[in-house]
């Protein structure tokens, strides 16, 4: 099989030497993936750099397929945006990284939060809340030790069923924040009206951030507003020093990235999680 494009996957029949291109296969082999075990959860650090401290992780999906080895997100999420299918994968996601929470309080000596990716679907579906309620229970995990991403999108569809769920994440101690910030076609009205800790900068303006690009001048204004409505931000992306550098100037200390490190898998996260410890 090969890879074509975001989101499109062909897959190549040996035997009808046939292309099968498209949403159905892609549909099914998701389905099937679910059901097999072909996920898995890495997780990639969030550092301070004012406390030279890892802060939290952010929880990315993984698929190996059994033949084609790993697919990159980005080319089956938009594909499971499309159906219900993203639903129960977030449900995986949110299982697995409890899952992964409890297994720290015996194989590591500290704790930190787990972020995790919510598609705007699934957080408005039917039984979102419930569902979390329920894992966190299950878990016996406490909510400030998860925290969820959701991009723009979401704030533009039911605003008032959206700000209803996201009130009630709050009301179980999760965090929400607002993941690739400034790339949707959202106004910033909802900043406003909605409870939102964290900004986290995409990393298209990041990758700008060393030079006077448009790039430069979007995170600083990103910072600006993020410290003028005492919101935490988070710069994603960060792969230079001088990035790194620039950011910490304008007062931006919670990073990610390249830079810093890969995302990795859970036994490379809970060793650097007690690393960071000894320190
Ligand atoms: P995202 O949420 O913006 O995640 C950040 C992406 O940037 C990740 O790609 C990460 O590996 C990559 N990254 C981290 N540091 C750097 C860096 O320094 N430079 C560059 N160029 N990239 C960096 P990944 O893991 O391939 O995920 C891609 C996207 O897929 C994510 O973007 C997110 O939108 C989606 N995704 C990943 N996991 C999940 C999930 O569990 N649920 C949902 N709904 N979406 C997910
Ligand atoms: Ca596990
Ligand atoms: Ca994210
Ligand atoms: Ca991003």
């Amino acid at each position: 099989a090969k890879q074509s494009g975001r989101g499109v996957l062909k897959f190549y029949d040996a035997n009808m030497s046939l292309e099968l291109n498209g949403t159905y296969q892609l549909e099914k082999a998701l389905a099937e993936a679910l059901d097999k075990n072909q996920f898995c959860l890495h997780y990639q650090p969030i550092y301070d750099a004012k406390k030279s401290q890892l802060v939290q992780f952010e929880a990315l999906i993984r698929w190996d397929h059994p033949e084609r080895g790993r697919v990159s997100p980005i080319d089956f999420i938009p594909v499971a945006e499309e159906s219900h299918l993203i639903c129960e994968i977030g449900e995986y996601v949110i299982r697995e990284s409890l899952e992964f929470i409890q297994s720290l309080s015996s194989k590591a000596t500290t704790s930190v939060p787990i972020s995790i990716n919510v598609s705007g679907r699934h957080l408005m579906a039917s039984g979102f809340i419930e569902y979390i309620e329920e894992q966190l229970s299950v878990y016996n995990i406490d909510g400030t030790l998860l925290k969820i991403e959701v991009t723009e999108g979401v704030f533009l569809h039911d605003t008032e069923l959206c700000a209803e769920v996201m009130r009630r994440l709050k009301g179980l101690g999760i965090e929400i924040s607002v993941d690739d910030f400034g790339t949707g076609y959202s106004s910033l009205y909802y900043l406003k009206s909605l409870p939102i800790d964290t900004l986290k900068i995409d990393k298209s303006f990041v990758k700008e951030c060393h030079d006077h690009a448009e790039g430069y001048t979007i995170c600083e204004s990103i910072i600006k507003l993020a410290q003028g409505l005492a919101l935490e931000v988070i710069a994603e992306g960060v792969e230079t020093v001088e990035q790194a550098q620039t950011l910490i100037d304008w007062g931006c200390y919670q990073h990610q990235g390249y830079y810093y490190c890969y995302p990795v898998d859970e036994v490379s996260a809970v060793a650097m999680l007690n690393d960071s410890v000894k320190e």
